[in-house]
């Protein structure tokens, strides 16, 4: 069986025919509502458990259905057509099997987008939301600071610049919160920026 996250969702799945025959999704009588939004294409995968695991595209969901190892908790408001059947369109899916997913993986993989989903895209200096962000190690490396969670915040570039290679009580910038490892829930975040509404109630409860 799969064992873990960023395989659970595609192992050994290869797409049946018959959806392969046709575009990922074809939304009866025009464009989906809302739906061209970065996350519009995204299914937001839970474990056995309801434990949200992984995201995924409305393909790799659709097949997971049809294959009979996951069902659909929350659908979207138009369907998916294939020639002999038609399929709901998931944004929440179910896995029929618990899969092992190792506790702190997310706390160890530290990137960029990483970051700044936990930061939640904002400066943590000046509060500047998007924009040129960087991120920003608290105690300079060269300084002794480290390269983990409790060390690294997302940065506008203005104030990276200003903060330079000072520690924070030097350049008087202090980060608004102290900076940790983040939630479990944070890949989901970095997957999808913006989150869609019928996923809410499954990351709350995480
Ligand atoms: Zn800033």
């Amino acid at each position: 069986m799969a064992q873990a996250v960023s395989t659970a969702a595609e192992a050994g799945d290869s797409d049946p025919a018959h959806l392969r025959a046709l575009p990922p999704y074809a939304p009866r009588g025009g464009a989906p509502p809302g739906g061209r939004g970065t996350t519009s294409g995204r299914v937001l995968v839970l474990n056995a458990s309801y434990e949200p695991i992984n995201v995924c595209t409305v393909r790799r969901a659709a097949v997971l259905v049809l294959k009979d190892r996951a069902e659909i908790l929350e659908r979207g408001e138009w369907a998916l057509h294939a020639e002999t059947m038609t399929l709901p369109r998931p944004a929440v899916i179910r896995l029929k099997a618990y899969v092992r997913v190792p506790r702190d993986a997310h706390r160890r993989k530290i990137t960029r987008r990483a970051v700044f989903a936990r930061d939640a895209w904002k400066c943590q200096y000046c509060g500047h939301e998007r924009g040129n962000l960087t991120v920003d190690h608290v105690i300079p490396r060269s300084k002794g600071g480290g390269s983990g969670w409790d060390n690294i915040v997302t940065c506008c570039a203005p104030c990276n610049r200003r903060k330079g290679d000072r520690l924070p009580r030097q350049a008087n910038m202090v980060p608004r919160r102290p900076p940790s490892a983040p939630s479990s829930t944070i890949f989901i975040h970095v997957a999808a920026p913006v989150i869609p509404q019928a996923w809410e109630p499954y990351l709350a409860a995480a």
